[in-house]
């Protein structure tokens, strides 16, 4: 059997795209693969809104109109996710991070963790048909913030806040793209190349 001796280490990952782009479903399956934790943030406010906590009230607002949740709630959600005993090999953060100081303070939590990221997993789609995706997902799902309006704002949010995040990975040389746009398997198999490719 050959195994890719750079990859048996990468396992501090990230999953990054604009909304729409595959990241919760490749996350999942790679994260099954990887046998780590996939941690979404979105997903875990979106429980927090459906067991009514104060979390998740307080989210909820900023979901439905497509903003971001403040960077001081969200850094110190992820602080003691990561710090649980799942995530201690490795983690496949879905979502996050989203804002430039949400980067600092990962490497600050990453720090205190005595550890680093190994891979920045980027999933490259075109804009428009991600609206269709998620459009069809608001329908199929029921979720609140997959309206067309919203899915816009988020798409805003995300090229003003989120795409600079790539260039801050892309200079510590950490960046792999994939094509977001193929089949949910391609994509699969295509990140799982893209972490083996060094
Ligand atoms: P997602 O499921 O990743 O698309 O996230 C859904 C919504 O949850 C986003 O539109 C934000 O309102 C909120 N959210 C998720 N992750 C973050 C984050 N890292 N920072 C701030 N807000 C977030």
């Amino acid at each position: 059997m050959t195994t890719s001796t750079s990859d048996a280490s990468a396992r501090r990952l990230l999953i990054v795209g604009p909304p729409g782009a595959g990241k919760g479903t490749q996350a999942v399956r790679l994260a099954e693969e990887l046998s780590i934790p996939a941690i979404s943030t979105g997903d875990i406010f979106r429980a927090n809104v459906s067991g009514e906590t104060e979390l998740g009230v307080l989210a909820k607002s900023y979901m439905d109109s497509g903003e971001y949740v403040p960077d001081s709630v969200t850094n110190d959600m992820v602080r003691s996710r990561l710090a649980e005993d799942d995530a201690k090999d490795g983690f496949l953060l879905d979502g996050y991070p989203r804002t430039l100081d949400q980067v600092e303070a990962l490497d600050g939590i990453l720090a205190e963790l005595d550890t680093s990221l190994d891979a920045v997993l980027l999933l490259v789609v075109e804009t428009e048909e991600v609206v269709g995706r998620l459009v069809e997902r608001g329908r199929e799902q029921g979720r609140s913030d997959d309206t067309e309006e919203t899915i816009r704002r988020r798409l805003e949010v995300y090229a003003e806040q989120t795409a600079p995040l790539i260039d801050v990975y892309e200079k510590r040389d950490l960046v792999r793209r994939v094509d977001g746009m193929a089949s949910i398997d391609e994509v699969t198999t295509s990140l799982r190349e893209a972490l083996t490719d060094r």
